[in-house]
Order: structure tokens, then sequence, then C-alpha cells
């Protein structure tokens, strides 16, 4: 039987791990499909998601710019995905096109099993409310963390997020500088540490034992890695959280979880 096919679209997308990720998933779990790197002009999102349906493929990923496109083109979504309001993984099922969203999630595994940190009970800072930040929010509550505090630099998206999650957890807003109390983890959830920029917040945010997690990744530390690290914090960077999240799509489109350990450990090498 011939492979089935699938890619993740985005603008750019040259960059994008995710058809190495994809291909070893598939390698490992001896699944018979492609991944490509689909381009898709910033203002034919939608033609050419038709394009891949009349092409036969099974799904895609979607990265930068078109989640909250892919979002308002699908006709059904996951819990996830409608919380969050951005989708990263469609899967195309009979004439259908169904979303969902898997990078909120792979957050949380990367932490929770990955590093070995609970969240249940715990006080979780979440810095930035874009759109990473936003998916992030529905996965965290449920482990059901005694707070989730969400801060921003435009204090109002913060109070807007946290507003639409209001009956499914203690969610509270806040600016960086008012931050005083101690966490036992901090998520950077903002694109600040792309210009080597740091999040103005208090060094007391990280608490004893506290892990802090930038959602960027890359060869070195980042900015605030390294200034969650003066302050006594362990740290992480967003690789992992690729990683899990590509697993969960791959779950999404294939009915099986591929083991994320050795093609981590991979990447990571090669980064
Ligand atoms: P958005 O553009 O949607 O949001 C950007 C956020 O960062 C906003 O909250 C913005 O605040 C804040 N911000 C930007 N610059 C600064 C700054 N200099 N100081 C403080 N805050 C700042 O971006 P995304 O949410 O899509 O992406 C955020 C990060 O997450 C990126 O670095 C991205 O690479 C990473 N990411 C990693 C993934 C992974 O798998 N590891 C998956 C998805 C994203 P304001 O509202 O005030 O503008």
């Amino acid at each position: 039987a011939a492979a089935d096919r699938y890619g993740v679209i985005g603008n750019p997308v040259a960059h994008s791990k995710s058809p190495d990720i994809h291909a070893a998933f598939a390698r490992q779990t001896e699944q018979a499909l492609t991944y490509e790197r689909l381009l898709a002009p910033l203002d034919g999102f939608a033609s050419t998601v038709r394009t891949l349906i009349e092409q036969g493929f099974k799904g895609a990923n979607v990265t930068v710019p078109f989640k909250l496109e892919a979002f308002a083109l699908a006709g059904m979504l996951s819990e996830r995905a409608e919380a969050a309001g951005a989708v990263n993984t469609l899967k195309f099922q009979g004439g259908a096109i169904v979303g969902d969203n898997t990078d909120g999630i792979g957050l949380v595994t990367d932490i929770v099993v990955n590093a070995g940190v609970p969240m249940r009970g715990k006080r979780i800072l979440l810095l930035g409310a874009g759109g990473a930040a936003r998916g992030v929010v529905l996965p965290i509550l449920a482990h059901a963390p005694e707070q989730l505090v969400i801060a921003n630099r435009t204090e109002s998206k913060a109070v807007e997020l946290a507003a639409r999650f209001a009956g499914k957890g203690t969610v509270a807003a806040s600016d960086f500088r008012s931050l005083q109390c101690a966490f036992d983890v901090v998520i950077n959830a903002t694109s600040a540490s792309l210009s080597a920029d740091l999040p103005p917040v208090p060094p007391a945010v990280f608490g004893e034992g506290c892990l802090a997690y930038d959602m960027m990744y890359g060869p070195a530390p980042t900015v605030f890695m390294a200034f969650a690290q003066q302050h006594g914090a362990a740290t992480r960077d967003g690789l992992g959280m690729l990683v899990e999240q590509a697993a969960e799509s791959f779950q999404c489109w294939r009915g099986m979880r591929p083991d994320t350990r050795t093609v981590y450990a991979g990447l990571r090498a090669k980064l």
C-alpha cells in the first residue's frame, strides 16, 4: 500500500524540525507514512489545505503564522483546541477537517513526565498571553495546580486570557513587575527570548526548588534560563515540548504514541 502523506504547513517552514521528528517516529513504529515541509503563501492557507485534501493527505501540522486560520477552518475541534483558540494539528477524515492543539499537552508532558515535576497542588506562573500561552492553560489546569497566574507585558491580555478559564480552576492575571510571591514552576511563553530579551519579572518568583521553563530552545541557555539559574532555579528549554507535541499529533493521526526519549536525544545532539 502507498504511504500515507502528512506535512507541516507554515511560512516560513524551511527550518522546521517536524519532518525529522515524524520520520524518526515512523521508523520506530514501522508506520508507512511520509511527512513534508509545506510552504503556504501568506494569503493562501485555506487553498493549500484544500489542495492537500485533494492529493489524499491524511493530516498536517500547522505552524507560524497559520494556527488561528487553522482554528477557523476546522469543522470539528477537540476540547483543547477549542480552549486554546488555535490549532496546530489537522486530521482529514472523510471530507471533514478535524482540528486539535497538541502544544499545551506537549509542554505539560515535558514538565510532568520528562522533567518529573508534578503540577498538582503547585503554584504555576505563566509568562505571556500570546498563541503559545493560550494553548497551555487548559492542560495545566487539568493537573489541578494550587494556583495559576498569567502575567503579561500587556496586562489586559493576561486578564482576558484568565477570564476565558473562569470556573475551570484558580487562574489570576498580573503584570510582570507586581509579581510578589514565589512559584514552583515558571513558564516563559513570551517571544522575548527570540530577541534575547528578558521578561522583567522579580527574582522572587523563583521559589525553593523552582523549575524555570523556556518554550524556546537552542544550543545555549536562553537569557531567561540564565537569569533563573542565577536565582537558584533548575531550568529546561522547549525542545522536549516540541518533541512531545509531535508525539501527540502522531497519536492523533496513527492511534499510537511513539517513544520520545531517543528522538529527543538525537535532536539535542544535533542542535
Ligand atoms: P505571540 O506573538 O503570539 O505572543 C508573544 C508574547 O510574548 C506576548 O504575550 C507578548 O506580550 C510577549 N512578548 C513579546 N516580546 C516581549 C518582550 N520583549 N518582553 C516581554 N514580553 C514580550 O507568540 P507565541 O505565543 O506564538 O510564541 C511565544 C514563544 O513560544 C516563541 O518563542 C515560540 O518560539 C515559542 N513556542 C515554542 C514551541 C515549542 O514547541 N517549543 C511551540 C510554540 C511556541 P504582549 O502581549 O505585551 O505583546
